[in-house]
Formats: structure tokens, sequence, C-alpha cells
């Protein structure tokens, strides 16, 4: 059967639950990606069929990348902490003064990325707030002293520090991008990241997760990734699932990013991230998405993406993180030997021996990847310059970490 009609047979639904799960979980072993409606319809379906659709995403991730799972060893570099947004659910950012407000000196970053170059680590992940300089004089004076007009000159010294320096690979994730800095942080990193996190205006309202994060306009951000396409950048992007959206707003964010990719092939991975409540966060007392909704969430984005790297952070799910793997993922993001996890500090990453032996005893084998996916390695590496070195030398025959470490 064309994919047209498959799609027309999705977008006309079933006549029972049960007829409708099958044949949705028939068309997607062969190969055909879910519609929105039946998106829509399987991320509404009941725990009783979670078996059946967990299923069916394994078998897609199983015919994208059989028997291998994935992680990247990095360390993770918060190089300031302020930030101009105030999300509901942010336990990372600080106003200047605040305890633990921090920007990190040149000097601190080199000694963190030194310590994991000795443990292996081939990923610097630069994860900081967005345009304090904005609004905080205090970080405008920071800047001056360390020699930069804005936060992102910072962090572009700082990636190529670290390139030139040293054999980990620069990540940033500064949040929103211009055309003009995408490119110039592409010349320095090999990959870079934006959390969609979700298309929902309504969390823009009062009292909502948004409601003082202009950073976090949808639209903006789509820009960003757009951008990141036009220009051919690895990108790394996903949703953060449990802040006040619908289950329908979770498909349409799906489903944006999937165009993006469609329209110009760079989405290098997808990340589930679910929201986990803390005590001193605006949302302390939000519900947190249980597990059969976030293992259904994986598994619908796993059947509308078949051939896109599918990421869910193993700290946010453990004890059971292992039951990701039964929902389509093909790799467990960045996991880090030596720094905490900044953004979720409560959720230590799980010991490397005790992922590598989880994912093993699912049947599956662990390997290191750089921040880069190997698939799109070639693009970095065909160019001249220091930054397709450090990549070229940082990666094996077939693209994963050439110095992987064992767990
Ligand atoms: S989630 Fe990011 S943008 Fe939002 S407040 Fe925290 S650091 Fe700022």
């Amino acid at each position: 059967m064309g994919q047209v009609s498959l799609a027309l047979r999705q977008d006309k639904m079933m006549t029972g639950p049960a007829d409708g799960l099958s044949a949705l979980l028939d068309q997607s072993n062969q190969g055909v990606p879910l519609s929105r409606e039946g998106a829509n319809w399987l991320i509404r379906s009941s725990d009783h069929d979670l078996p059946a659709l967990l299923a069916a995403a394994r078998a897609a991730k199983q015919r994208f990348k059989p028997g291998v799972i994935t992680y990247s060893r990095k360390v993770f570099i918060p190089l300031t902490n302020l930030c101009r947004d105030y999300c509901g659910y942010c336990i990372f950012r600080r106003d200047p003064g605040q305890f633990g407000a921090h920007t990190m000196t040149p000097d601190q970053v080199l000694e963190i990325v030194r310590a994991g170059a000795r443990m292996g680590c081939t990923e610097a992940l630069f994860s900081l707030g967005d345009k304090p300089e904005l609004i905080f004089p205090e970080m405008r004076a920071t800047l001056r002293r360390l020699g930069y007009r804005s936060t992102l000159h910072y962090l572009e010294a700082m990636c190529e520090l670290v390139l030139r320096e040293t054999s980990l690979l620069p990540h940033p994730n500064p949040g929103l991008m211009s055309p003009e800095w995408i490119a110039r942080l592409a010349a320095v990193s090999p990959s870079m990241g934006l959390m969609l996190e979700t298309t929902s205006n309504a969390l823009l309202g009062p009292g909502a997760a948004h409601d003082n994060a202009p950073d976090k306009v949808p639209a903006k951000r789509l820009r960003t990734v757009e951008e990141a396409g036009k220009q051919s950048v690895p990108f790394t992007t996903g949703l953060l699932i449990g802040i006040g959206e619908t289950l329908a707003d979770r498909v349409d964010t799906l489903l944006a990013i999937r165009e993006l990719h469609r329209r110009y092939g760079h989405i290098q991975e997808v990340i589930i991230q679910n929201f986990r409540a803390k005590p001193d966060i605006p949302m302390r007392d939000w519900p947190e998405p249980t597990r059969n909704e976030m293992l259904r969430t994986v598994a619908v984005a796993r059947l509308l993406m078949p051939d896109v790297n599918l990421q869910a952070p193993p700290n946010l799910s453990a004890p059971y993180y292992d039951e990701l793997l039964d929902a389509g993922i093909n790799d467990w993001g960045g996991i880090s030997p030596l720094t905490p996890d900044f953004i979720n500090p409560e959720k230590p990453w799980p010991h490397l021996a005790q992922l590598q032996s989880r994912t093993e005893s699912k049947g599956y084998t662990l390997r290191q990847r750089l921040p880069v996916y190997p698939e799109f390695l070639t693009a970095i590496t065909a160019r001249a310059g220091l930054l397709a070195e450090k990549v070229k030398a940082a990666a094996d025959r077939e693209g994963y970490a050439w110095r992987a470490t064992a767990a």
C-alpha cells in the first residue's frame, strides 16, 4: 500500500480502539511515519495498549540503528547561570548577587575540560543563561572585565579555547541565536543545540511556565532551529514535557521538528525531557509526567521520526530508566563522569558501568559517540581548518569516539 493511502487510513481513524491500534502499528511496521491524527490517537492510548505501542517503537529503532545505543561522555560547563528569562521550572538560573550566581573564568573552563579529557570525555557541553547582559549591569561589567561585548562573544571565545587547547569538542547550548551567531559558533563547534521545548503559545500566558521568559516564544525558537537548517549545522533540539502543554501540543511540537528536518535534514537528535518538580522552583507543586506518559511520548516520537536519533536523559527516569530503551530511544545523551547535571542537580547521572550493564541486559551494545553524530561528521571533516582537524582526530572510522573509554 502506498504512503498516501496509508496516511488516509490514519486520518479517517479506525472503528474501535483495538482495530485502530493494530492498524496504526501495522503501518509503522511497514516503515510509514505516523500522521498527525495517528500520533494524536496513539499519545492518548491506554496503559493496556502500551506494550504493543512500545514493541512497534522498538522495532522502528532497530530498523534505524540495529543493536547499538550511544551516549556522549561529556563535561558540563555552566558558563554563566545568569539569565534574563524566568522559566517556572528552572533551578539553574540566578540573578546577580543571589546565592550561587556565577560566571566562569577561562581558567575554570580549561580546568574542567582538562579533567574531563583525563577521564575520556569527548564533549564540552556549554550550557548558559540567555543574554543576561541585556537586563543585568553586573553581567555587562563582568563581560567588560573579561574583555567581551556580550555573552555570545565570550562563549565563542571559550569554544575556540577548548577546541585549540584540548581534545574535547564544544557543543554550545546558549539559547536563541541569530543567523550571524549560528555561523560564528558553527566555526568553533561541530554541533549545537536549542531545546524547542514546546510550540504552545499558551505557556506564555499569566501564571504559565513561560510567562516571564521572552526567549521562550515558540516562533523565535523555531526561527533559530530553521536558520541552523539553512546553514546545515548539525542540530540538537527536543521537547520538555509536563510543563503545562496538552497532548496535542506535544504532537504539534514533534511535527514542527519533523517538518524542519524534512526541509533541511539537520536535526541530529531529538531529546524528550520530562519535567521533574523541585522544592525551589515556582512550579514545585506541578504534577510530573507519569512513567507511562513519558514512555508513550517517546514511542510516538520514534514512530513520527523513525530515522532520527532519539534521546531521553536516564537520570530523569531513574531508577527505571532502562524502560526508555523499550520505547525506541537510541541514545542516552551526555553522561558525565565528572560534573553534575546542573539543570537537574538532584538527579545524578547513573554511573557509566551501570548504564552499560543496563543497556547490555536489554540486548544492545553501548557506544561512545562525539557531540556530533556519526552520520553528520563528513559535512564537518570535509572542510579545512582547526575544527575539521579536531573532529577527525576525535573520531574513529565509523564516526564514533576514537578514544572510547571503557565504562
Ligand atoms: S530554562 Fe534556560 S532560559 Fe529558562 S530560566 Fe533557565 S536558564 Fe533561563
